[in-house]
């Protein structure tokens, strides 16, 4: 069983040209797919069907094997990284990451501990008491990816989560992106229109074009069979 099964998914808005066109795509468990085109294809609004951030107008969206088309995104036990990381500023790193364990009242204990597991994973613990102003690029995106592993979320989902950051960080952040999806794991969705990420970062690659699913395979196939 696939950890996210699309089929089928049809988004429709309005009454004009269906958005996102009978797209089927099965992401394996562990697996990091990345679903590229141009702008106005229907990446995003793909990716915020999976989370529950847009209604589907047609198809099944199958989470763990089960339908979740009716589901809201908090029972949806995903974990969204966001394009601008929203971080609370006032909050510190600590509590940034915290932030989701608070929501659903856990204890201190597995607070703390929770925390302090998932920062030494992403080499924030020397951070934890600063606020996210005085973070680089880098840092702040880890803090995003901090809050999202602390969910223990069955798949992580980013949405263009490097293209505001330059060219340099950029690359360095692609490989700790990379380096720690392997090392965790998780089963994962990530939305560029980047093809140097496309090709470098994910273990199969979901082309889209005007709302209709183009080529779907390893960055591999994709180079010999373009
Ligand atoms: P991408 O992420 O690939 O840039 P989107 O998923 O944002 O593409 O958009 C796909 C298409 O759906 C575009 O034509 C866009 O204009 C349209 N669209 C996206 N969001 C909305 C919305 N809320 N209302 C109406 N049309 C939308
Ligand atoms: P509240 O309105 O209680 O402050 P939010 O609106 O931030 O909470 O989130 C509502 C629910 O959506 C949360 O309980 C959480 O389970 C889920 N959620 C929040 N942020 C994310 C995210 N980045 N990815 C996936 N689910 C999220």
């Amino acid at each position: 069983m696939a950890a996210i099964e699309m089929k089928n998914i049809v988004k429709q808005y309005g009454d004009g040209f269906p958005a996102v066109n009978d797209v089927s795509i099965d992401v394996e468990d562990g697996e990091f797919l990345i679903l590229v085109g141009p702008s106005g294809c229907g990446k995003s609004t793909l990716l915020r069907m999976i989370v529950g951030l847009e209604d589907i107008t047609d198809g099944d969206m199958m989470i763990g094997g089960k339908r979740v088309n009716d589901l809201a995104p908090r029972d949806r036990n995903l974990s969204m990284v966001f394009q601008n990381y929203a971080l609370y500023p006032h909050l510190t790193v600590y509590e940034n990451i915290a932030f989701p364990l608070r929501l659903a009242n856990k204890p201190d204990s597995e607070v703390d501990q929770k925390v302090r597991d998932a920062s030494k994973t992403l080499e924030l613990d020397e951070h934890l008491e600063r606020k996210p102003g005085n973070l680089s690029g880098g840092q702040r995106q880890r803090v995003a990816m901090g809050r999202a592993i602390v969910r223990d979320a069955e798949a992580f989902l980013f949405d263009e989560p490097l293209s505001n950051l330059d060219a340099k960080l950029r690359g360095q952040m692609r490989t700790e992106i990379s380096r720690l999806q392997k090392r965790l794991g998780i089963t994962t969705v990530y939305v560029t229109h980047d093809q140097t990420e496309a090709m470098t970062l994910g273990d199969r690659v979901a082309v889209l074009k005007r709302g209709v699913l183009q080529q779907h395979a390893t960055p591999r196939e994709l180079y010999e069979n373009p």
